[in-house]
């Protein structure tokens, strides 16, 4: 899909640009999910580890769940749940819905999506733009709430699935196959010492930790959690972090060795959002703030010189609403 070719000019204003432009030439927008960049970070970071974040904000829907809407869409066909007019009945917290229809509007399926109200204004815009019928259910009954009404949503409407992102294969299996990978290509070798991702289905750190750990199998694992989450033990309770946290163990869990659960709280995140930005010229989500936190944590307690790969799923234009940079 990509095209190189070498652009020879005197670096002056802007000695950092590449001199290798790279082009690309699409037909459509399917083809640019996915192959996002893993970005070198230069931060500055205890004991002279490395930080690389893959930038998913780079999808055409703006997030991680790009990959896994186009999976979800894909492996119903795949199964035969999926047939010519089936409604698409999704609960999410807003990035996998825009996800999702997006890759149903490839193939023509009409989409309901059930959402708790709190989540942000921007994704439930964009879910609408895309043409889908947008349910809100009360804020207070959390994700478990959606799920229950999608369920009875799809008792009630005929020719209907619903793909249940918390529990389904090819929610790991998407990010086993395709970012995982594109680490280890971008990588080209260079041994990784720990992966850090948050966790909401628990779909990304599941299925891209076995990748990794397949090539890797020293490697820690980090599971990244906001304040408020259950993975620590403590009780479940409403957070400003968005995407991330969990009021259940994720099933895609059974199956993949987590090392450490780190918790950060909704401040340190948000410090961390405000410093990628100013320092960086970064704009990113909450749950990358987190991502940012606890691999500057790990980079504390790991050998001098580790490599620490982390997430960022998406980008902060779309919690403008939620005033991220106050
Ligand atoms: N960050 C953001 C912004 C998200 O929307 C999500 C998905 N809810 C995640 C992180 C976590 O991804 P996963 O569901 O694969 O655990």
């Amino acid at each position: 899909m990509g095209r190189k070719f070498n652009f020879e000019f005197t670096p002056f204003f802007y000695p950092q640009i590449r001199k290798e432009v790279i082009t690309m030439l699409v037909n459509n927008i399917y083809e640019l999910i996915g192959h996002t960049p893993l970005m070198k970070l230069a931060v500055p970071t205890p004991n002279d580890s490395q930080i690389y974040a893959k930038l998913e904000s780079f999808n055409p829907g703006g997030s991680i769940k790009d990959r896994l809407g186009m999976a979800l869409i894909e492996h119903g066909i795949e199964i035969g749940a999926i047939t010519a007019g089936t409604t698409i009945i999704e609960p999410t917290a807003g990035n996998t819905g825009i996800g999702v229809a997006l890759a149903a509007q490839k193939y023509r399926l009409p989409v309901k999506l059930v959402v708790p109200a709190k989540f942000s204004f921007e994704k439930q815009t964009l879910m609408r733009a895309l043409g889908a019928e947008i349910i809100n259910t009360p804020s207070e009954e959390g994700i478990k709430g959606a799920m229950k009404k999608a369920e009875a949503l799809a008792d009630e409407i005929d020719n209907s699935y619903v793909p249940m992102q918390f529990e389904n294969v090819a929610n790991p299996r998407i990010y086993q196959t395709t970012l995982g990978p594109e680490i280890l290509a971008d990588l080209a070798g260079q041994r990784i010492d720990a992966f850090v991702a948050g966790a909401g289905s628990g779909g990304t750190f599941a299925g891209t930790a076995k990748a990794l750990h397949d090539v890797y199998p020293t490697m820690k694992t980090v599971v990244v959690e906001p304040e408020g989450s259950i993975l620590n033990g403590g009780p479940s309770h409403s957070h400003r972090t968005e995407g991330i946290g969990v009021e259940f163990i994720p099933p895609f869990f059974d199956d993949v060795q987590i090392d450490v659960t780190k918790t950060i709280s909704d401040q340190a995140a948000f410090d961390h959002v405000h410093q990628l930005a100013a320092k960086f010229g970064l704009f990113v989500g909450s749950s990358s703030g987190s991502a940012l936190a606890a691999s500057l944590e790990m980079a504390k307690e790991l050998p001098a010189n580790s490599t620490i790969v982390t997430i960022f799923p998406d980008s902060s234009e779309r919690y403008l609403s939620e005033n991220i940079y106050d």
